[in-house]
């Protein structure tokens, strides 16, 4: 058993290339972007090229065929310089492909994916609806069979890269007097549609990631646009959740390292009564909470994600230990990022609050993830919900 974050050398070498491109390519245009509210258009192209677009998809599908420990170490090596573009990638990369990768037929894998990893297409997940949040199941956007092909009607919220994307992947009930065992899951190509429409949503976080509310109205699907299987959309959607908590999870601790190592550098440079302000022992104890937090979010996050890869099924729900993982990564690296991003902020004093200072936009950003992928509240009732079945084990 090793614990102590060793990275393999191809680990490594992945690492070190995302951070060079990220820092070098990234990091130079990101206050103006954040300003400005806007991705990079060439965002996925980049990836595509760096080779880390489909990082867990198997290779004919043009992807790298390695696991979601290598996917969460990408997303927090793209979060050090930017929690929201990290979130926009793991947006299109696991919730909308790798779902899509799990789910679809061969034929459907073979027409989407290799334009997926090589940056051609951007994908959205489409679950959280306006009156359905929290309560996923009780959505209300409908697809109704008729002849060979469904009408879709309802809207989503919320949907990160909604504005960008090429392809939609989303959930609608099929059988609404089923409740939840009557939804299918179902994807679309944005320029094969008519009766789609997305209004882009402002944020005062997260800037640079796109979020839309998609509306349906009257569209007309294929049923081949089907993902697996007629009334099979919440397998389909809890077992996306977990992997998508865990990699997320990477775009929090990426922030997190951010904070530390710019807190520690400006702890020694900033002077204030004639000595460095890492020289009083408020500001210590400030950088010790941080390293402390981030190496324990470090912990619950890579652990679960190695879990996760070693599992042959990664089946997850009610009653399966990787549930309360992914919950538990997600809800103490979201908590965890909000405390370090406001210590970085703190520390750096005024200039902190000032947006050309990058702990401004962490700060900023953090918030969110209390709130995505299922909020804090609902990862402590996934987490007690686990903890209080009959054969829970302590120490697992
Ligand atoms: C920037 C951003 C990006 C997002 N990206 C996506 C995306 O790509 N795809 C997607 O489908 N969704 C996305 N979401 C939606 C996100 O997953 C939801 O916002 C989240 O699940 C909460 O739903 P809600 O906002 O409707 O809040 P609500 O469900 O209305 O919750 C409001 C409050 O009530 C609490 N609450 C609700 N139910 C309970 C309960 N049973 N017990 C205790 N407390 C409860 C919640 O925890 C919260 O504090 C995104 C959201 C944001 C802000």
């Amino acid at each position: 058993m090793s614990l102590c974050f060793d990275l393999a050398p191809e680990q490594k070498m992945l690492e070190d290339s995302v951070w060079k491109w990220a820092s070098a390519w990234l990091e130079p245009q990101m206050e103006k972007l954040y300003e400005e509210d806007r991705m990079p258009p060439d965002l996925f192209k980049e990836l595509g090229k760096l080779g880390v677009n489909g990082i867990a998809y198997e290779e004919k599908y043009g992807g790298a065929g390695l696991g979601y420990v290598d996917t969460l170490l990408v997303y927090e090596t793209i979060a050090r310089v930017s929690s929201a573009l990290s979130m926009t990638v793991g947006a299109s990369q696991t919730l909308c492909f790798d779902n899509f990768r799990r789910n679809a037929s061969e034929q459907q894998k073979m027409d989407i994916l290799p334009k997926a990893c090589s940056g051609e297409y951007i994908g959205c997940l489409g679950i959280t609806e306006p009156n359905a949040g929290s309560d996923a199941m009780g959505m209300t956007t409908r697809a109704t069979k008729s002849g060979d092909h469904y009408i879709i009607n309802g809207s989503k919220t919320f949907i990160t890269n909604g504005p960008v994307a090429d392809v939609v992947v989303f959930y609608a009930k099929t059988n609404p007097e089923l409740g939840p065992h009557g939804i299918s899951a179902f994807y679309f190509l944005t320029k094969d549609v008519k009766g789609f429409s997305v209004d882009k949503i402002h944020k005062w976080g997260m800037r640079t990631s796109p979020t839309g509310l998609l509306t349906f109205d009257n569209m007309e699907l294929p049923e081949e646009n089907l993902i697996g299987g007629y009334n099979q959309g919440v397998a389909v959607l809890t077992n996306g959740l977990c992997t998508e908590r865990i990699t997320l999870c990477g775009c929090s601790l990426g922030a997190q390292r951010s904070c530390l190592e710019l807190s520690i550098k400006y702890a020694k440079e900033r002077t204030q009564f004639g000595k460095p302000i890492g020289s009083f022992q408020f500001i210590q104890g400030k950088l010790a909470d941080m390293y402390t937090g981030y190496m324990a979010s470090k912990w619950m996050a890579y652990s679960a994600a190695s879990y996760c890869d070693s599992l042959e099924n990664k089946t997850c729900g009610k009653g399966t230990d990787l549930d309360r993982k992914a919950a538990g990564a997600l809800l103490f690296c979201g908590e965890m990022g909000t405390r370090i991003a406001e210590n970085a902020v703190q520390i750096h004093g005024g200039y902190g609050y000032c947006s050309e200072y990058p702990v401004s936009r962490h700060y900023l950003d953090q918030k969110l993830w209390d709130i995505g992928a299922g909020t804090a509240e609902i990862r402590r009732i996934i987490i007690a919900r686990e903890l209080l079945r009959d054969n829970f084990q302590s120490g697992q």
